[in-house]
């Protein structure tokens, strides 16, 4: 039976509230607006309740009521989701923010995690034990979005992507069952979850797998633009020969003076003395303004970044997989990179390396395995009578660089680009995931996210 929107409030209370350990916020109660907002400040939507579930039966009473009352849902994690996603008009918005249990288990070397947690919490609670497993590079991002999407970060080289260390997750799919994803059962389930995630059900627990992390040799090179041919150039044919052990990142920004400088982002997860000898020449064969790489722990250069991504500014990204740093792609980001707009703003290159970039496209549902880049346009801004400005220059640098970009995209950068990219984003998995959401999902429960159609099987 559907609901009104007058109806909602005191359905909800009476058929829902009274059975969940969680809280419910309604418009008009005072913590509405904190709890609808979410990282990017573009978005500005208006949910029919907020609901905090506790626990796994909370989100499975949670689905139940929306199906029975035809009500659509949105899922928030760490609320990260450049598209904004977690939150959606007229819908019941799941904020499992407040599932934040962690627990590790050193003897098999895993942990076990709840959706709430943001990366930074996690890596605290693991390398407490000396342990970490690959997430994003930035701290403040919540885990659940970005393990389910693929996960790309320090790490990756060496093991892998987030969701390639993914040995099990607990799932409420849209009938209200709890079903257990791993190799050993759900297999179809666990194999869209590394990937296509969000389609299928609600996670309540990851199951990752951990390794040792000790100090890690990280930090950044920095040059001035007009250095970036040669030093590009090098870092290209240098990062794909490295060890796995080394992942790295390009940075290219404008700085609060108006100087445009590149950088050169690395970690190296090994010995500190091999990996000294690994990045001798990156360090030397050009001489960087600021050479910052240094032994740190692994948590301070997760955190190194926050500073640069507050909650609440407004973004607008665009991204696409770049094989190549080629001169022509160098020399169109030479001509945009002086006139970025916003100082806040920044295009960054995350290289996939080494164990990510060698396990089969088929493997997951995160199919873009090869030594490659995820290029990254991320623009920010604070004053909203800026955004045509930056959105203009997004959407120039974007098409001036599609001769150098793969027609696939990361799905985790992606906005609200429509079905196309979201085909692109998975390519010759769609079909496969296309299926899974049929047999899972029929009537598209999970829709506030990057959509699975299921007529293009
Ligand atoms: C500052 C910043 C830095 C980033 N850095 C990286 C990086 O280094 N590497 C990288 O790979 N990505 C990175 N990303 C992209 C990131 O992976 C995505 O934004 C991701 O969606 C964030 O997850 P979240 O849980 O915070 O987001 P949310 O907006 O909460 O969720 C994202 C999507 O997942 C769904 N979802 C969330 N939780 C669950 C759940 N438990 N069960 C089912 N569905 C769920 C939501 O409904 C939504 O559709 C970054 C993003 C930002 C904003």
């Amino acid at each position: 039976m559907a609901l009104d929107v007058g109806e909602i409030t005191s359905s909800v209370h009476r058929g829902l509230a009274s059975g969940l350990r969680g809280q419910v916020v309604y418009p008009g109660d005072g913590g509405y607006d904190a709890a609808r907002a979410v990282f990017n400040g573009m978005i500005d939507r208006r949910p029919l309740a907020v609901i905090r579930p506790v626990d796994a039966s909370d989100v499975v009473r949670c689905i139940e009521f929306a199906r029975r009352h035809v009500l659509p849902i949105s899922v928030r994690g760490g609320g990260h989701s450049v598209a904004g996603h977690a939150v959606r008009d007229g819908a019941i918005m799941l904020d499992l923010s407040g599932m934040k249990a962690v627990q590790v288990d050193l003897e098999k070397r895993t942990v076990r995690a709840e959706p709430g947690l943001m990366l930074g919490e996690f890596d605290r609670a693991t390398q407490a034990f000396g342990l970490a497993t690959t997430l994003g590079v930035v701290s403040v991002t919540g885990i659940a979005g970005l393990t389910l999407g693929g996960g790309l970060g320090w790490l990756n080289g060496r093991y892998g992507l987030a969701c390639d260390n993914l040995r099990s997750a607990d799932v409420v799919t849209a009938d209200g069952q709890m079903l257990t994803a791993s190799t050993q059962e759900n297999e179809d389930l666990f194999w869209g979850i590394r990937g296509g995630g969000d389609n299928f059900g609600v996670v309540t627990s990851f199951e990752y797998q951990l390794h040792p992390v000790d100090l890690v040799l990280a930090g950044a090179l920095s040059y001035p633009l007009s250095m970036a041919p040669p030093v590009l150039r090098f870092y290209d044919d240098f990062v794909k020969a490295a060890p796995d052990e080394l992942s790295t990142a390009v940075s290219l920004a404008v700085t609060r003076t108006g100087e445009p400088t590149v950088s050169i982002v690395v970690c190296y997860c090994g010995p500190i003395d091999e990996g000294e000898q690994v990045l001798n020449p990156l360090r030397t064969i050009q001489s960087p303004v600021v050479d910052g790489i240094q032994p740190m722990p692994y948590t301070a250069l997760q955190g190194a970044r926050d500073e640069g991504f507050p909650s609440g500014r407004l973004q607008y990204w665009k991204s696409g997989w770049l094989r190549n740093l080629t001169d022509g792609a160098i020399e169109i980001l030479m001509q945009f990179v002086p006139q970025m707009p916003s100082f806040a703003s920044g295009v960054g290159l995350q290289q996939m390396h080494g164990v990510a970039s060698r396990i089969a496209p088929s493997a997951t549902a995160f199919r873009h395995r090869a030594e490659q880049y995820d290029f990254l346009i991320l623009s920010q801004w604070s004053d909203a009578t800026d955004s045509d400005r930056d959105i203009e220059w997004t959407d120039a640098l974007f098409e001036a660089m599609q001769p150098h970009l793969e027609e696939s995209v990361y799905v985790n950068n992606l906005g609200d680009e429509g079905p196309g990219r979201v085909k692109a984003a998975y390519g010759q998995n769609y079909p496969r995931l296309a299926a899974l959401k049929k047999t899972l999902d029929p009537d598209n429960l999970f829709r506030a996210n990057q959509n699975i159609d299921t007529s293009r099987i």
